[in-house]
């Protein structure tokens, strides 16, 4: 008999899976007192989160942290996963989906832009090839589904793309699902994407460090954003190791906070 299942219910929530810039803090090799910290909720895992909807669990994005993320939170699901873009740190963990084809039963269905499907067929190689090498559990068996900017239901739900700027030339899609929007990787946000992320409870929002940068908001940048766009709460993720937890969150004004690792917010 195989092994069975064990995997937490998380339906009607949230989970912010990590919160960290693409190297993650710390940092390896550096002795800043922010890598050095003792306080939990300085260590940031590469960007992800995940959402327990009406017929499974949705991930955003497959960080190079994913297999850890998982068995932290202690999910072993994944039902379906939607890309805001094909950077290394949101797609590297994409091998670690091999388990879910058994679970599932079929390929996992990724939805995603063109771009980047293109990305994870090239650096994926090996899963596309036909007849797939050695055994079934040896590549990771997917589907793709290309979204645009058009809402797409799925697991149950109905998801609407946002589109963001990830430095001048970069597009890329930020998600909103009823009230809580998860837009990470942005230094812009054009008119049209504003229009629809207003009346949000939750927004997840891009915050590097306090500096500024070519591809994302800074903290100062970010607030200013969150404080135009009015959510009820806002929550600042992919941070740098410039960041301190308490310390920063002591300055935000009231309804904004810095994400964390293992943050959990309940769906409507
Ligand atoms: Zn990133
Ligand atoms: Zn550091
Ligand atoms: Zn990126």
């Amino acid at each position: 008999m195989p092994p069975e299942l064990f995997t937490t219910d998380i339906r009607g929530q949230m989970i912010i899976l990590g919160t960290g810039t693409s190297v993650g803090v710390p940092m390896v090799g550096c002795g800043c007192e922010i890598c050095r910290s003792t306080n939990p909720r300085n260590s940031r895992t590469r960007c992800s989160a995940i959402l327990g909807l009406p017929e499974g669990n949705l991930l955003i994005d497959t960080s190079p942290d994913l297999r850890y993320q998982l068995l932290r939170e202690q999910i072993g699901l994944v039902h379906a996963v939607v890309y805001t873009h094909e950077h290394a740190d949101h797609i590297f963990g994409l091998d670690d989906l091999r388990l879910m084809q058994f679970r599932l039963k079929g390929p996992v269905p990724l939805y995603c832009e063109p771009a980047v499907e293109a990305r994870i067929r090239k650096s994926y190689d090996y899963a596309f090839q036909s007849p797939p090498d050695l055994h079934a559990g040896a590549v990771p068996q997917l589907r793709f589904n290309r979204i645009g900017l058009e809402p797409f239901d799925v697991l149950g739900a109905r998801v609407t793309p946002i589109r963001l700027k990830h430095g001048k030339r970069f597009d890329v899609l930020g998600f909103r699902v009823g009230n809580i929007a998860y837009c990470t990787d942005v230094n812009a946000i054009p008119s049209e994407s504003m229009d629809r992320l207003r009346g949000l409870d939750v927004l997840l929002l891009d915050a590097l460090r306090p500096r500024g940068h070519a591809t994302h908001f800074s903290l100062e940048q970010a607030v200013e954003m969150a404080r135009e766009l009015a959510p009820r709460q806002t929550y600042f993720t992919h941070m740098s190791h410039e960041l301190e937890h308490d310390a920063t969150n002591a300055l935000l004004p009231p309804g904004m906070a810095l994400a964390f690792d293992g943050l959990k917010i309940a769906l409507e």
